[in-house]
């Protein structure tokens, strides 16, 4: 009997509706990852918003798909999304397909998504693979609580003052790194961390060279001087100790250290009093010197 009932449910739920978004995880290097759902919806929506047209036409001809597609990138993604989103409201099925992997996740997926939830356009995942996730869940480091930092920004200030705010994180910190700039945010990582942190370093995940390489930071800086860095990595980060960040404020300044617990998530006055608690000074002193 149950069995019947949800039967129906997948039947209901694998129709495509009308005037909805769907946002379709593809392969991030395996085609057989494609989910039997992704390949339905891909055949059955209107027409399909792709980061890189030539790059899933090869995708949509390997699944023996033809569907008009529109271009829906980082430098086009305002008015393409505005169009996009009238296309929708106005009663066609459109799914997102970013280069690899699960759309908005560090591509502009989210912009589109932020702009049918603004317009009460119904959005719906047909979720997959996502390079961040299966990195952390291969990385062997703690699970339970992790944060993902996408990619560090190649300004220089803007690196260090991103990793400064990392500094006394505990949970597992995923990164996403291209080959050319892995040897700099080694160094960059190891001098915010110092060199026994642990790291995971994921590359080619789900590919033929597929390699995951779990050391310290100080090992993985001594692997890339004599090795050259190839292909797609992330980056999984261990937290830091409870103990390790108790004593790790000391070489911070006062701002610093109200500005990383407000990039948890706490008030500035809630920032202000942990500060204030953690160096054993009154909230006033603090708040004096962060005004
Ligand atoms: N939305 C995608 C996802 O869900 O995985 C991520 C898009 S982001 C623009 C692309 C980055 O993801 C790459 O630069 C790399 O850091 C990481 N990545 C994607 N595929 C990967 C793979 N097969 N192995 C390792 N890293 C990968």
């Amino acid at each position: 009997m149950s069995h019947n009932k949800n039967a129906g449910f997948f039947e209901e739920k694998n129709k495509i509706e009308k005037g909805t978004l769907y946002l379709v995880a593809t392969p991030i290097g395996n085609l057989a990852d494609l989910t039997e759902r992704a390949a339905k919806v891909l055949s059955e929506v209107d027409f399909i918003a792709a980061e890189d047209t030539r790059n899933s036409l090869r995708l949509l001809t390997h699944l023996g798909i033809s569907k008009p597609m529109v271009s829906y990138f980082e430098h086009n993604k305002r008015e393409r999304g505005e169009e996009i989103a009238a296309r929708i409201a106005a009663g066609e099925a459109c799914a997102l397909i970013t280069d690899a992997g699960t759309p908005a996740i560090s591509d502009p997926g989210e912009d589109i998504v932020a702009l049918c939830a603004e317009r009460g356009i119904p959005v719906c995942s047909v979720p997959g693979p996502c390079a961040a996730i299966v990195a952390l869940t291969v990385s062997g480091l703690p699970t339970g609580r992790f944060c993902f930092e996408g990619f560090l920004s190649t300004n220089k200030a803007e690196r260090r003052k991103h990793l400064s705010l990392l500094k006394g994180e505990t949970r597992t910190m995923i990164f996403h790194e291209a080959p050319h700039k892995l040897k700099t945010t080694l160094g960059d990582l190891t001098e915010t961390f110092g060199t026994e942190r642990p790291i995971a370093l994921c590359r080619e995940l789900t590919k033929k060279n597929e390699e995951i390489l779990r050391m310290t930071l100080g090992e993985a800086i001594a692997h890339y001087e004599a090795t050259e860095p190839r292909g797609e990595y992330v980056l999984v980060v261990g937290g830091a100790t409870e103990s390790a960040k108790a004593a790790d404020w000391e070489s911070i300044s006062v701002r610093e250290h109200v500005e990383r617990y407000e990039a948890e998530g706490m008030s500035r006055m809630d920032a202000i009093k942990a500060v204030a608690r953690d160096r054993g000074v009154a909230k006033n002193v603090i708040y004096k010197e962060v005004l």
